[in-house]
């Protein structure tokens, strides 16, 4: 996971959203109960993942999933406009009750909107744990600002970098915070193969850059360079798993024997 910033909504948004979530909170004050107990809060999906939010979104995740980094195919066919506060219900944890209604009014939010890729946003579904379950806001009157929420929002206050490191491909929670992400996310599940793989791409490039480098060889001297750059390249945000990659670097630099 890596920090994303997501900056101002696509107008479309804002216009369409506030006057649905207007009609959603009216609805709900209408009959409270009943949506508290079984009756779905009728959200619009053709509005949070319209084509200018899922551009703007991908563009913005530079294509990847916001949790496991996982570079989601062209044309996005794999994507899903994740709302880190779940819309129809939400859960303290997997054998929590389930609360109804969720976060109903901010289910065209811009602040509240991400893009995962089918199997983190399968994997934390409706969950949302909080510090102080008390606390979570159950409708549209109470106050988001009270809760502490368990888990790390990329476009949040926290850089992930600060609560999440990786040994070799696995990560590893270096706070509270960190730990409970990767639990809620599954993000240590062995379904993350596909990093595994990756990070053995970048250890092997790295390695041949290094047996190159010492080469008298012009055209060995070359492939060093090039396998360097490759090696280098994969930290940047639009690299796959770019937060285990940095890790691996930090911990096994490239010598500088290049120049
Ligand atoms: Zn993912």
């Amino acid at each position: 996971m890596i920090a994303i910033h997501k900056g101002a909504a696509p107008p479309a948004l804002v216009r369409v959203g506030e006057l649905h979530a207007r009609e959603l909170c009216d609805a709900y004050d209408a009959d409270p109960e009943t949506y508290r107990a079984t009756k779905p809060m009728p959200v619009r999906k053709s509005i949070y993942t319209s084509d200018a939010v899922k551009a703007e979104l991908e563009t913005l995740h530079h294509g990847k999933c916001c949790y496991c980094e996982t570079v989601i195919p062209k044309p996005y066919a794999d994507s899903q406009v994740e709302h880190w506060r779940p819309k129809s219900s939400s859960r303290q944890n997997l054998d929590g009750e389930r609360m109804r209604p969720g976060y109903y009014w901010l289910a065209y939010s811009w602040d509240n909107l991400l893009l995962s890729c089918s199997f983190c946003n399968k994997i934390k579904n409706d969950l949302f744990p909080l510090a102080e379950p008390a606390t979570r806001a159950r409708s549209h009157g109470m106050r988001i600002e009270d809760e502490r929420p368990s888990i790390l929002k990329p476009d949040g206050d926290n850089d992930p970098g600060d609560h999440i490191s990786f040994w070799s491909e696995v990560p590893v929670g270096i706070t509270q915070l960190g730990r409970k992400t990767i639990e809620v996310l599954g993000l240590d599940s062995l379904k993350h193969g596909p990093r595994l793989t990756h990070l053995a791409k970048i250890r092997e490039a790295r390695n041949l850059a290094i047996d190159l480098m010492g080469s008298t060889d012009p055209k060995a001297r070359h492939h060093a360079a090039l396998f360097r750059t490759f090696v280098e390249e994969a930290v940047q945000p639009e690299k796959p798993y770019s937060a285990m990659v940095i890790d691996y670097l930090r911990a096994n630099p490239l010598p500088d024997l290049l120049a």
